[in-house]
């Protein structure tokens, strides 16, 4: 099969990043590269989606592996994976090796999913700033994806997504949901909320957002969502708004520097330097901009703010507002080295995923999420018709058609970014707007 009868494959399925960042796959497909790697590093505090997915699902997620290598031309197929995920690594074992599959087993420390990290960890080489693994001949999917690029390749759309949930629900569970489930529902297949009034944060703690909004539907980049009380101090922290974090930033921070001593990207060598952000927050916006250009390869993985900054500032909503900005003027990288060389502590000063979510108290929250087996009925889906990185999907039915699962309801031209959406349930189409279509079983 030719890369590109692949490669069209994979985007009529609607295959994405699975792992956050909704990055259409057959993009990155369409690359030589010598390495493909199945990105199964999963550090998220309570997240474990990956893990039940390799574990249940290892033969079609190595399937895939092997499709990317095919499409790509790679020569080294490559599973980056936590050792202590040990029932997984075994069901890997069993199918990889004869399949000429490396497994790199990895630490377990934040955040070894990022790419940047896993790249380095599994081959040594350093991705050049505000570069992709392909500039070095390397090409990144999340284990999810690439099983959804397995079935793909069987003619078989995204419907379904991979998701836990966890905090304070009474059976912390890992499921496999039609797209456009509600949350809501899915707390109930958890066993409902140990506490009367909480928060979700969508995504993880760390990387993931806040919302209060149980009606929320699943898409095809929510890799689980946690349930925290109202009163825990996470919550307290994050639910202030911008403008505060960056009033209070402005008063308190004394420049300790301890917020980039612990950067992972600035520890790989990367000139990220969260505590020259802070200055920018005093300053007008011509200065400002000059202080915001070391956030410029931020990766938004957290550690400053929830981990590193001992008077509890908003480090790295500092970098997010200074890499805004530089959209907004049009600026990606200011920096002019591209030379890259890791920080001599860079692996003395990781961060045990333990004592983080010990700092963050969520170890009391950390239980294991099996994988459920569920069918479901769900009576209605919403689909968003942008849950990719991209452009949104354009509709292809209208109120009151009937549709059938895995029928493709939206797409994106194919000149531009995306891919399209397919019915996750059989039903009826109940409404059609700007920003979803809505399906009732
Ligand atoms: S760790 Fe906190 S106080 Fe220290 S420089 Fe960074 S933001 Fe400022
Ligand atoms: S969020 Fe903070 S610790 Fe993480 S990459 Fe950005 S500056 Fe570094």
């Amino acid at each position: 099969m030719t890369q590109l009868t692949i490669v069209n494959r994979i985007r009529e399925a609607g295959v994405v990043g699975a792992g956050g960042a909704g990055f259409p796959a057959h993009v990155k497909w369409k690359a030589q590269v010598d390495t493909v790697i199945a990105n199964g590093a999963e550090c998220e505090p309570l997240l474990h989606k990956d893990g039940e997915l390799m574990e249940h699902f290892a033969a079609p997620v190595i399937e895939g592996l092997e499709w990317a290598a095919r499409a790509t031309g790679a020569t080294r197929k490559c599973v980056g994976i936590k050792a202590k995920k040990k029932e997984a690594v075994a069901a890997l074992q069993r199918v990889a090796p004869q399949r000429g599959v490396e497994l790199n087993l990895l630490g377990d420390y934040y955040p070894t999913g990022d790419e940047f990290v896993l790249v380095h960890e599994v081959t040594g080489r350093l991705i050049p700033p505000a570069g992709l693994p392909l500039e070095i001949g390397v090409v990144v999917n999340n284990v999810e994806s690439l099983y959804n690029a397995a079935r793909a390749m069987d003619g078989q759309p995204v419907t379904r997504k991979f998701l836990t949930v966890a905090g304070a629900v009474a059976k912390p569970s890992t499921f496999c949901a039609p797209l456009g489930m509600s949350f809501r529902d899915l707390i109930a297949a958890a066993g409902g909320a140990t506490v009367d009034r909480y928060a979700i944060f969508v995504g993880g703690v760390m990387m993931g957002r806040l919302t209060r909004d149980a009606d929320e539907p699943v898409t095809k980049t929510t890799t689980g969502f946690i349930l925290l009380p109202e009163d825990h101090h996470l919550v307290e922290r994050m639910s202030q708004p911008t403008p505060v974090m960056h009033r209070i930033g402005k008063s308190a921070c004394d420049q300790c520097s301890y917020c980039t001593e612990f950067c992972p990207r600035y520890l790989l060598g990367y000139d990220v330097q969260p505590h020259k952000v802070m200055r920018s927050l005093g300053f007008s916006m011509m200065s400002s901009d000059f202080w915001s250009k070391w956030g410029d390869l931020c990766c938004g993985c957290g550690l400053c703010t929830l981990y590193a900054c001992p008077e509890e500032l908003y480090p790295k909503e500092a970098c997010d507002a200074a890499r805004a900005r530089m959209r907004e003027l049009g600026v990606r990288w200011r920096g002019t080295s591209l030379e890259v060389k890791p920080h001599p502590m860079h692996e003395a000063r990781r961060v045990p995923l333990k004592k983080l979510e010990e700092h963050l108290d969520l170890l009391r929250y950390e239980r294991p999420a099996p994988f459920v087996p569920r069918d479901w009925s769900p009576r209605q889906v919403r689909l968003l018709l942008k849950q990719h990185a991209g452009a949104p999907a354009t509709p292809l039915v209208k109120k009151g058609d009937r549709v059938r699962e895995g029928q493709k309801i939206a797409d994106v031209p194919p000149d531009q970014l995306g891919v399209p959406i397919h019915a996750s349930i059989r039903g009826r189409v109940r409404d059609v707007t700007n920003t979803e279509i809505i399906l009732e079983g």
